[in-house]
């Protein structure tokens, strides 16, 4: 099997679950229990929060574990209107678990352009309107496409609103963002294991908590620490990052030989993510035929439910929502994946044309 589908989730690595695995084996306590069983697992927790507030450039008290990227996007987006009512603005692309609350919350929706960029003057009319919670992602995860943060943060500090940012797509790829007040982090799509995430906070910014019961999080988030995800969310930022570009870039080089147009090429994108559309061509199609020939790939959002639907993030770009292939990397991918996949397509593109053409 030829695995590019990293954006969805990854492979542990290695040297991320020699420091997790004991989690669940010798070292299994709650914690927050008082006892001595809860000496290493509470030790290991408080380690990981040091790893990931020095990544995210934060104290470790503002960091929030949860079980991951989408009670973290709620966290961000509820806790925070919660505590300080107003305006809520997010961007057409979001991932569906800021969308979807988001729609609930009643918000704006910021459009982009044919690149997958912020429209500024959509965005300039909606910041004049006075403060708003601001919520856009640090890379999108289907086109890998990158917002410019540090400016908007800027810009939505000045208004006098907060940014939330979804960075579920950056760690074991890329440094930390810049510009948030919010932070949505998870590892398991760069390494590390499903089940955690963690919400940063700056120390200015106040939540009114989602989940109520323990005191877990200083009354923040409540819920037993699971230890073993929130050791490895930990060690994939303390990594030193793989090189993921040279790969991206044989493998674009092959996708556009074969007829491809690769989505949001002159942007700044993930290292990792080639978005790739093959006109006329139906992307769920060619996922099939390229999964029959052993490679994984995605299209869509279908790493959501296993049913292809057209993709959101495509419609609000104005480019064909049925068409895109993602193809994303990560840190145990070859250059002989590459070709391999390449050599795929090479064998189901023109069954697929031919296909196209008999309709
Ligand atoms: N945000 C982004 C940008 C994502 O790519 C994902 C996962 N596809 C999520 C949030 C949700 O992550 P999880 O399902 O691990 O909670």
């Amino acid at each position: 099997m030829v695995y590019l589908d990293h954006n969805a989730t990854s492979p542990p690595r290695p040297e991320v679950l020699a420091h997790a695995l004991p989690l669940l084996t010798e070292h299994w306590g709650n914690p927050s229990s008082t006892h001595q069983a809860a000496r290493r697992p509470a030790a290991a927790v408080e380690a990981a929060r040091e790893q990931v507030a020095s990544w995210a450039g934060a104290r470790p008290r503002d960091v929030l574990f949860t079980s991951g990227a989408t009670e973290a996007n709620h966290l961000a987006l509820r806790g925070a209107l919660q505590e300080r009512p107003g305006r809520l603005l997010v961007s057409a692309v979001e991932h569906p678990s800021v969308l979807a609350p988001a729609r609930a919350l009643g918000a704006g929706l910021l459009p982009v352009d044919a690149r997958g960029a912020l429209d500024e003057r959509a965005l300039e009319r909606a910041l004049a309107e006075g403060p708003a919670l601001v919520s856009v992602m640090a890379a999108n995860n289907e086109t890998g496409v990158r917002f410019e943060l540090e400016a908007l943060g800027e810009r939505v500090r000045a208004a006098g609103g907060w940014l939330h940012v979804d960075a579920t797509q950056l760690p074991g790829r890329c440094p930390a963002p810049a510009g948030w007040d919010l932070l949505t982090l998870s590892a398991h799509k760069g390494g590390g294991l499903k089940g955690a995430g963690a919400l940063v906070l700056r120390p200015e910014v106040s939540l009114a908590p989602q989940q109520l019961g323990g005191a877990q999080e200083r009354g923040r988030r409540a819920g037993t620490l699971n230890a073993a995800p929130i050791v490895a969310l930990g060690e994939v930022l303390a990594l030193p990052l793989p090189s993921l570009l040279p790969l991206r870039e044989a493998l674009e080089a092959g996708l556009v030989a074969l007829g491809g147009v690769i989505t949001g090429a002159g942007m700044p994108r993930l290292p990792n993510t080639s978005h790739v559309r093959f006109p006329g061509l139906d992307a769920a199609m060619l996922v099939m035929a390229l999964d029959l020939e052993g490679v994984c790939v995605s299209a869509g959002a279908a790493c959501s439910s296993g049913a292809t639907q057209p993709s959101h993030v495509l419609a609000a770009m104005g480019l064909p929502a049925q068409e895109g292939v993602r193809l994303s990397l990560g840190w145990n991918t070859s250059a002989e994946d590459i070709q391999r996949a390449l050599a795929a397509l090479g064998r189901v593109l023109p069954q697929q044309r031919a296909l196209l053409e008999e309709l």
